[in-house]
């Protein structure tokens, strides 16, 4: 696979070589901060909002696409629900002028790459991710020169400027596949280090090169408190994302992407599952699975909210209102980044059939 590295720099929300691997704390933002972003436009609020969304949806000949962690009014809204894999396709499919992204901002720059003539807009421009804000281009870049005759394989999760610096992007539903369609040759894996773990095992590699990035919702559920609850409900399966540390997959009954765990849950014959993932999933679940025990898994930490994602709660009803209304914020990509971060978009798209 011919591989060229661009230039990186350009991100529209630059990241720098101090934020390497990990974010700090103090850059996450906390589910509370989201009060006070509504209540600062209260007076600008329609009373029936749900009702106006859907009426601007109609005025913009726009489409709401959401991802499964997005607070349940949200993804009762949208025109299509799904995981990375799901909404890049149906991103890349629409014929609506505009795509509102329910998301974080990574999903939003690739429905731009994939359907460039459509402007994409989002509720929250701050919605980033950790493992896409831990992996700055620039940095990315000269790691790779460490590794100039690997294979780059970048889990969706990273910016545009990381994909244009990459051979080919997975999803957690297709990153084995891809992987293992790989061959022997050699191989860089990027951003999400336990993912990359888990993809190396599932393709029985011990030599695949780990980026060190870590998704700050999944590496906070407490293995202890996983294994107490099963005590408490023997006939559980504990199902979980394979974003998850180690020390919780080992306990897993199925390791799925966020689609292959709703399937999982709805067509097992267990009745009660203990579910390592970000609790937004659990309405789309219990929507499938409406006779299921849905347990979401409990974070280390018993005071806070660690189990939902702080940058994908940054985005509520009243944002996506204001958004519709205003067709802003927008996310763009430079036109060479995008040419660039396309090509190993669409071979995972070819490689995904
Ligand atoms: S749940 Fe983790 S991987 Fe997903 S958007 Fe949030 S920080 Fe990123």
């Amino acid at each position: 696979m011919e591989k060229t590295l661009p230039k990186a720099g350009s991100a529209s929300r630059p990241a720098t070589d101090s934020n390497l691997g990990q974010l700090a704390g103090s850059a996450l933002p906390t589910i509370s901060s989201r009060a006070s972003a509504s209540g600062s436009v209260a007076n600008e609020l329609p009373d029936d909002l749900e009702g106006a969304i859907v009426d601007l949806k109609k005025e913009r000949n726009a489409v709401i696409l959401a991802h499964y962690y997005q607070e349940s009014e949200i993804q009762d809204l949208a025109d299509f629900v799904g995981d990375s894999l799901q909404l890049s396709q149906a991103a890349r499919e629409t014929e609506a002028d505009v795509i509102c992204f329910a998301g974080v901002h990574f999903m939003a720059e690739t429905a731009k790459i994939l359907n460039p003539t459509r402007k994409v807009i989002v509720p929250d421009l701050d919605a980033g991710c950790s493992l896409a804000d831990g992996c700055p281009a620039p940095v990315f870049a000269r790691w790779l020169e460490k590794y100039p005759d690997h294979t780059v394989v970048s889990y969706i999760n990273c910016s545009a400027e990381v994909k244009a610096l990459s051979d080919v992007i997975c999803t957690s539903s297709n990153a084995a596949k891809i992987v293992q369609a790989l061959g022997d040759r050699k191989i860089v894996f990027a951003p999400d280090k336990h993912l990359g773990r888990y993809v190396s095992k599932q393709a029985g590699r011990d030599d695949i090169v780990l980026w060190q990035g870590t998704c700050v919702v999944h590496e906070t559920f407490s293995e202890k408190k996983i294994l107490a609850l099963k005590v408490k409900h023997p006939g559980a399966e504990i199902v979980a994302h394979p974003e998850c540390e180690e020390s919780v997959l080992r306990h897993a009954d199925h390791i799925a992407s966020t689609s292959g765990l709703i399937k999982y849950v709805t067509e097992s014959d267990a009745k009660t599952f203990i579910i390592a993932t970000e609790a937004g999933i659990l309405h789309k679940m219990q929507k499938q699975a409406p006779d299921k025990e849905l347990i979401p898994a409990p974070p280390e930490d018993d005071t806070c909210n660690c189990n939902m994602c702080p940058f994908m709660r940054l985005n509520t009803v009243e944002k996506l209102y204001l958004s519709l209304r205003d067709l802003k914020p927008e996310v763009d990509v430079s036109e060479p980044v995008r040419i660039r971060a396309l090509r190993p978009i669409e071979r995972m798209l070819e490689m995904s059939v």
